[in-house]
């Protein structure tokens, strides 16, 4: 059978940069072990050369969603920790035994669960305001714990990417106040912008997903932080308009004089929402081509006016700095990375 053509649509993967953007956040938690959440498929990027740059970065703790996620990157481990945040229902248990990975135990029934089957380290997420996943404090005073051989107890933070909401100080001590409560050598709060609350939020481990992948929610992070994921897309057609003519669904674009149009082989299929209709660019070299009308499931129209030169098979870089595109399409920036989808051809440079 003939070899598939090349896609039409690529993702540039910068892998110095998120080497670079882990180095950052490790340092940037001080003494506490820097770890990476990788749920999602790498957040878009593809897990298992995700994984295979960070530990040979030296990242030795990595987290996942589900048991699926873990066995798609279990044999890449060697040796690191791998957590699986959902924890553990009775149809996961012959995995989890199974598994090099380890769950976050989340409610008394996982931490019952867990003992029962005879499992072996775990985590355990105790909730310190979120109300999302977590053990109420309660349940650790009252002995749900017990029993396992407990690795790391850790909280997740609600308003991390809101420096100065109190609420990240009142999370922090509830935390920090369940130190030597559990038979946990470790404690761990803090994601991508917690990480850059301070020393005091870091505890023994962190957890940053987002910035690893070019996300960038606070200030602190602004410098330190690179982009890792460029899309780009191929031109498949070029076009001529006149004035009083429209573009696209709906025509919800309407050309005021004569005007050029490149056709892009990218859409709302491969996480280039309808958000950026009108919003968005691209660009070949130097020169911006903006978004001109509706992003199609499969297309995106561009106005070329400005590079005469662009042919069809020529490819323009998509806008995709996560801060500003995520301005741009009113996305946030995690919707950016994790709908990029199937139909990249991912390259590392
Ligand atoms: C996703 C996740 C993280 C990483 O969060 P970012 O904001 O992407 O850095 C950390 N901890 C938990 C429990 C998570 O679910």
């Amino acid at each position: 059978m003939a070899e598939s053509p090349p896609a039409p649509l690529r993702l540039k993967l910068d892998g110095e940069a998120l080497a670079g953007n882990w180095r950052a956040l490790d340092r940037l938690s001080g003494t506490a072990a820097c770890g990476a959440a990788i749920k999602a498929d790498g957040y878009g990027l593809g897990v298992r050369d995700v994984v295979r740059r960070l530990r040979d970065d030296g990242c030795r703790d990595f987290f996942v969603a589900t048991w699926e996620e873990a066995a798609d990157i279990a044999d890449l481990m060697d040796g690191a920790a791998l957590t699986v945040f959902h924890g553990v229902r009775e149809a996961d248990i012959a995995a989890a035994l199974g598994s090099p990975a380890r769950p976050c135990l989340n409610t008394p029934e996982q931490a019952k669960r867990w003992h029962e089957a005879g499992g072996g380290a775990c985590d355990a997420m105790v909730d310190t305001g979120m109300n999302r996943l977590g053990l109420d404090p309660a349940d650790i005073a009252g002995g749900a714990l017990e029993g396992l051989a407990l690795e790391t107890l850790m909280s997740h933070l609600a308003c991390a990417d809101e420096p100065d909401n109190p609420a990240n100080a009142a999370q922090r001590d509830a935390l920090a106040a369940l130190r030597g409560r559990t038979r946990a050598d470790r404690l761990s709060l803090a994601n991508s912008a917690g990480v850059a609350l301070g020393a005091d939020y870091a505890f023994d481990l962190t957890r940053p997903g987002l910035s690893l992948y070019g996300g960038v929610q606070v200030e602190a992070l602004a410098g330190p932080i690179r982009q890792v994921a460029f899309p780009e897309a191929a031109v498949i057609q070029r076009r001529a308009i006149g004035p009083g003519e429209t573009v696209g669904y709906n025509a919800t674009f309407t050309a005021t004089a004569p005007m050029e149009l490149a056709i892009l082989n990218i859409g709302y299929a491969d996480g280039y929402l309808r958000g950026f209709s009108g919003t968005g660019s691209a660009r070949f070299g130097e020169v911006a081509c903006p978004v001109v009308g509706r992003v199609s499931m499969d297309l995106i129209a561009v106005s070329v006016d400005a590079a005469p030169e662009i042919r069809e098979g020529d490819w323009l870089a998509i806008d995709y700095a996560l801060p500003a595109a995520a301005e741009a399409s009113g996305l946030s920036q995690y919707e950016l990375l994790t709908g990029l989808g199937r139909r990249y051809q991912r390259q590392w440079i």
